[in-house]
């Protein structure tokens, strides 16, 4: 069997479910399926930067090699065109982006130093996967350094519509490094489409009798493959020591009263404050929930070296105190604001203590959180999930209560239903939003793509080699 080389700019850890996201525990299942190497940064800034020593660990048939990169490849790369171009452009948030060409530069050549200390480690019948954002260039550095063994790529975040992606400078440099990988998946199929029209509409692309798409004298093969969760592990953490005493300490805390619970990274593209007036105006609207509804937002920072980040943190914590002192009472505080993280084990504890698991991000790739709600639930009593039509997980999961996160009264009439949902109704969307929680896993996501890449793959013959 050939050994998978998986490269992402986090890796691991190997060990550990219940800390470990449920991408890193898929990857680290098919890495010890077939033996591997899982490269990538090692969280780390140093001196030498790119060029010091590969640092290795190793785990049975699974290995890992990280390397630092340099302050400036820090600022210029990750805190600069992955955090400050990318991200923002491809969640739509052309405000927030900022263009500088020195960015760029610094983004190209930390893509081009992890092929350089990549390229030694292949073997010839390994299969690469290349994860997300961060490395949209390695796979042409690859190829221009000759490697020839399949390599796909999976974006982790949407694929945003030409007429936004073209704000990006260099989106032509993009998409066509892009082009260079024999597979590309995507999240759901609306950021397949956007994809694709780019291809067609923007760089004159054509579709070949095989399906790939031929354009800009390169030719890719794209798909759908939505990820999922470590469904089965996650469904039996609130059962587990950590969950069990989180849960406990949910319904102490509750009594009879009911919550709603949020669960993301501090990000604009969160929907976090628009989350936050919608309760507001739940308890405005229908004021007898007050003292009755309360909503636990757990929300750990993250990026906070980018402005924008530090900054929404700043109008969260002003919403969430005027909010607290315009409605609290002696027995009772609406909104219950934590900035720490918890472990994924704790998490499950406090889902399925919270009758309404609330999702609205403004634009998400897919959004964990919202299967891990569901497979944290009680199939006895099991609560609702508010989700955002702008979270990927929306094209699978519609029987949720889908609302629009730009709308803050449409979500505060979602979360009155939510809270007011008959136990059979509320079975009944479950049910089917397990079965698929449950069938479409992290594994078979990862396996699915991992078998369509080696069915397409075709060595490539004549590769331009190209100085970088
Ligand atoms: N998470 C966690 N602890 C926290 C908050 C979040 O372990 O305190 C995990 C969460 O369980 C989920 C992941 O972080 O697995 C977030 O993934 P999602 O797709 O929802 O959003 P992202 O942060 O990748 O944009």
């Amino acid at each position: 069997m050939n050994r998978i080389v998986i490269v992402s700019n986090r890796v691991g850890p190997l060990t550990d479910t219940g800390r470990a996201g449920g991408l890193a525990v898929a990857l680290v299942d098919v890495l010890r399926e077939r033996g591997g190497l899982w490269f990538g940064w090692s969280g780390e800034v140093s001196e030498q930067g790119t060029y010091g020593a590969l640092k290795f660990t190793e785990e049975g048939t699974v290995s890992t090699a990280t390397i630092d990169v340099a302050q400036v490849d820090y600022d210029e790369f990750y805190a600069g065109f992955a955090n400050r171009a990318l991200w923002p452009t491809l969640h739509y948030r052309l405000d927030l982006t900022d263009f500088d060409r020195r960015l760029e530069e610094g983004y190209r050549r930390v893509n081009e130093r992890f092929a350089a200390r990549l390229v030694p480690l292949l073997r010839p019948d390994d299969i690469i996967w290349v994860q997300d954002y961060h490395f949209f260039l390695l796979g042409e550095m690859l190829r221009a350094a000759g490697v020839k063994n399949p390599i796909g790529f999976f974006l982790h975040i949407p694929f945003p519509v030409p007429e936004v992606l073209t704000a990006l400078p260099n989106h032509k440099k993009i998409v066509h490094a892009m082009l260079s990988y024999d597979l590309i998946g995507f999240q759901t199929t609306n950021h397949l489409a956007a994809f694709e029209r780019y291809l067609f509409e923007e760089v004159g692309g054509s579709r070949e009798d095989d399906g790939a798409i031929a354009a800009m004298d390169r030719r890719v093969h794209a798909a759908a493959f939505p990820i999922g969760i470590d469904a089965e592990a996650f469904s039996k953490f609130p059962e587990s020591k950590e969950g069990g005493e989180n849960l406990a300490l949910v319904r102490a805390e509750l009594d009879d009263r009911k919550q709603i619970v949020g669960v993301d990274r501090i990000d604009y593209s969160k929907g976090l404050p628009e989350r936050f007036t919608a309760f507001e105006r739940l308890l405005e609207l229908y004021p007898e929930h007050k003292g009755e509804v309360s909503l636990l937002q757990i929300a750990p920072p993250s990026r906070s070296e980018v402005r924008a980040y530090s900054q929404i943190q700043r109008l969260l914590e002003g919403l969430s105190g005027r909010i607290n002192g315009r409605f609290s009472d002696l027995d009772w505080t609406p909104i219950h604001f934590i900035t720490r993280s918890f472990p994924r084990r704790s998490l499950a504890g406090i889902y399925r203590g919270s009758a309404v698991g609330l999702v609205t991000p403004l634009r998400d790739g897919m959004n964990l959180v919202a299967k891990e709600y569901i497979a944290a639930q009680d199939p006895e009593n099991p609560g609702v999930l508010v989700l955002s039509r702008f979270a990927g997980a929306a094209e699978e999961m519609s029987e949720a209560v889908i609302v629009n996160p730009y709308s803050i009264d449409e979500m505060a009439e979602a979360l009155r239903t939510a809270i007011q949902m008959p136990l059979e109704e509320r079975k009944e969307r479950f049910e089917i939003l397990n079965d698929k929680v449950m069938t479409n896993t992290a594994t078979t996501w990862a396996h699915a793509f991992l078998d369509r890449l080696l069915e397409i793959h075709e060595p490539p013959e004549d590769i331009e080699r190209q100085a970088f």
